[in-house]
């Protein structure tokens, strides 16, 4: 079968197709209570930038990326119950063991002893097949297409999870810091929930984008100081959801914040953060992170997106070997909601 094998950190003045490379690696089989999936479509996420410039560590070169996956069962292995052959998944791509503390207590999102991450420290959906657990899949709803399953595994249910930890509530106003693929899901999730959304964005098709899909408000950085921005728009942000990460976001985040505000972490960067106690303590604000999502989260992202409640943009889909381009133009801010490859 092929596989995109990333096969070192990028280094700087080079392009993605200097590390990547489409070549043909060994068939799967599936053990006992696996999956083999005949893979359908991946989506290519910012997460993958991180790998490419080496913030987050490859587990070994060379390795595939690529944890936004749909596909359908090829073949199972001894004592999977649930799956049959022709079954159209989509993978939950933190393999949780089921049975840790963390899974225990409804946190499976941090499991402590995962079977495997998919793309992170297992070979991931840049390639024909895929082996993973049985009880890492859900289901795709009849009449969803698997190019727009796969990227519902990440960025819609990462907005899902998001708007839990954040626990928010009608009528409140949340400013959502970046609007790549997740935070243009985010936008539709918290106006189902019914709080009242604003967009920031540097791009004039993502502001677009954003406003389409529900934001009230879309604030350009260029414009001048976004904190200040926010508050005279809104009066104060009850919550800013950061999916960028960085020190400038962090300032910005904690200006646009009305007392008792949170800031919640999504997104990160190269750069550490500073943030001021006394500031914190004098606005009451919370710092909250949200990391992945729990199965039922993916479950019902794909219900939602199925059922047209939530909508996924497509921006490209392109074939295995264009995976190089579709990671530059990630990178240069090109691509409008997500983009998928099919191998
Ligand atoms: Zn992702
Ligand atoms: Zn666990």
């Amino acid at each position: 079968m092929r596989a995109a094998r990333l096969t070192a950190v990028q280094a700087p003045g080079a392009t993605p197709r200097d590390v990547l490379e489409v070549v043909e690696v060994p068939d799967l089989s599936p053990g006992p209570g696996e999956v083999l999936l005949r893979v359908g479509a991946a989506g290519v996420c910012a997460t993958e930038l991180h790998f490419l410039d080496g913030l987050l560590p490859a587990p070994r070169f060379p390795v595939t990326l690529g944890h936004e996956v749909a596909g359908t069962v090829e073949a199972v292995g001894d004592g999977v119950a649930r799956w049959d052959v022709g079954d159209r998944v989509a993978v939950h791509y933190l393999h949780s063991c089921g049975d840790c503390r963390p899974c225990r207590t409804g946190r499976e999102n941090t499991c402590a002893a995962p079977a495997g991450m998919l793309g992170f420290a297992s070979d991931g959906g840049f390639a024909e097949q895929l082996v993973v657990p049985a009880r890492s899949l859900a289901r795709v709803p009849e009449g969803l297409d698997l190019t727009s399953a796969a990227p519902v595994t990440c960025s819609v249910t990462t907005a899902l999870h998001a708007a839990a930890v954040g626990d928010v509530r009608a009528d409140q106003v949340v400013v959502v810091y970046g609007t790549g693929g997740v935070g243009l899901a985010l936008v539709q999730v918290l106006r189902r929930r019914g709080a009242r959304v604003l967009a920031v964005a540097r791009s004039q098709a993502r502001r677009d984008a954003a406003t389409d899909l529900g934001a009230e408000w879309v604030v350009d950085p260029a414009d001048g100081d976004v904190g200040a921005q926010v508050q005279e728009l809104t009066g104060g942000a009850d919550l800013v959801v950061d999916l960028v990460g960085t020190q400038a976001t962090a300032d910005a985040a904690l200006a646009a914040l009305a007392p008792g505000g949170a800031l919640l972490y999504v997104g990160y960067s190269h750069e550490s953060v500073t943030l001021s106690p006394l500031q914190l303590v004098v606005g009451e604000h919370r710092v909250l992170t949200a990391v992945s999502c729990t199965l039922a989260e993916l479950e019902l992202g794909l219900d939602l997106v199925a059922r047209g409640e939530v909508r996924v943009l497509l921006d490209r889909v392109a074939p295995l070997e264009e995976l190089p381009d579709v990671l530059a133009a990630l990178a240069a801010g090109d691509v409008v909601g997500r983009a998928v490859v099919v191998p």
